[in-house]
């Protein structure tokens, strides 16, 4: 800035003295002698904006005003500069608030996209510098890779719901009966009911809280289970109702092995219906997709971490179509 400050003071100089000369010519060939010539016409001189100082938002600014101004665009050169402090200053401050918890990320999306974008425009411009060619992709790198570790924006994800078990009249667990969750969950195991209880259509939601009422009797009083809960996280009828089963805070019981192995970080999800010569209905299918993944955005759950009961025990549950729906989500 020091540099096209002095530039300028010397086109004024000399745009000065070359109206003084012009005027000095004028009045020595043509009209009447003057002794003083007229006064130079006020060269307007842009000041450009204010870059003393540390990088702060107040210069960032200022500098992005200027860059809507007609006269920047009659110094391409210094414009090329100003837009490269302008996005480096961008990334400078997002790399800063990308380590506080408090700055949203979609706030930093936006702000990286504008420097990344602006950095893009540059490099595509045959008039860069070697110089300014490499702040450019330095910078352009520095955005799309703190841009590859923000959170994803925030997308209209179809919400949730789930029954929760006061709702479907679930009898009290027994904790001292039950297993205490350790070391998070890193599964998923999905089972059906194999019985035709309810209605294939969905029925009501009193249909399908009495059909859980009678899993979950069997699961806690049957004399070769006796469980202190019913043995699934997650129980999901053919309407898509997603009902609230065992607590997370506790082993499942469902998956079977030696001293129930198998249940281990497993959360277990049954689908009611038997399933071995039928599909579950779309809405059901639907209401398994979504859980699914709400649970691996809330767990680290690996892709290839999604079961079905058969692969553990050898057993026919979910059925042939729900073992194609779990190989097909992993
Ligand atoms: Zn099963």
């Amino acid at each position: 800035m020091q540099v096209r400050r002095s530039r300028a003071a010397f086109g004024l100089g000399i745009v000065g003295l070359l109206s003084f000369l012009l005027a000095f010519v004028i009045g020595a060939c043509g009209g009447p002698a003057k002794l003083a010539p007229e006064p130079a016409p006020a060269v307007e001189v842009d000041p450009g904006p204010d870059l003393t100082g540390p990088l702060s938002w107040q210069k960032l600014e200022a500098i992005e005003a200027w860059l809507e101004t007609p006269q920047s665009q009659r110094s391409p050169d210094f414009r090329t500069e100003l837009e490269l402090q302008l996005h480096e200053g961008r990334v400078t401050f997002a790399q800063r608030d990308a380590e506080r918890a408090n700055v949203p990320h979609d706030a930093l999306r936006l702000r990286l996209e504008a420097a990344r974008d602006g950095f893009r425009g540059l490099l595509a411009r045959s008039t860069l510098m070697p110089g300014q060619n490499a702040r450019a992709q330095i910078g352009l790198r520095a955005a799309e890779s703190l841009l590859g570790t923000l959170a994803k924006p925030a997308e209209k994800k179809p919400a949730l719901v789930v029954i929760d078990r006061s709702r479907w009249g679930a009898a009290t667990a027994v904790p001292t009966r039950l297993t205490a969750l350790r070391g998070g969950w890193s599964r998923i195991t999905i089972h059906h009911s194999a019985e035709e209880s309810s209605d294939g259509k969905g029925g009501s939601v009193e249909d399908s809280s009495h059909t859980l009422r009678l899993i979950q009797k069997f699961h806690m009083e049957d004399p070769g289970h006796r469980w202190g809960d019913i043995g699934y996280h997650f129980l999901i009828d053919s309407g898509g109702r997603i009902f609230e089963g065992r607590d997370l805070k506790w082993q499942g019981a469902h998956a079977g092995g030696k001293d129930g192995a198998n249940n281990v970080q497993n959360i277990g999800i049954c689908m009611l219906g038997d399933f071995s010569r039928r599909p579950p209905t779309p809405a059901a299918l639907k209401s398994l997709e979504l859980l699914v993944a709400d649970l691996r955005s809330r767990f680290p759950i690996a892709a290839n971490r999604l079961f079905a009961h058969t692969e553990f025990t050898g057993s026919e549950c979910p059925g042939p179509y729900l073992i194609d729906w779990v190989k097909k989500h992993r």
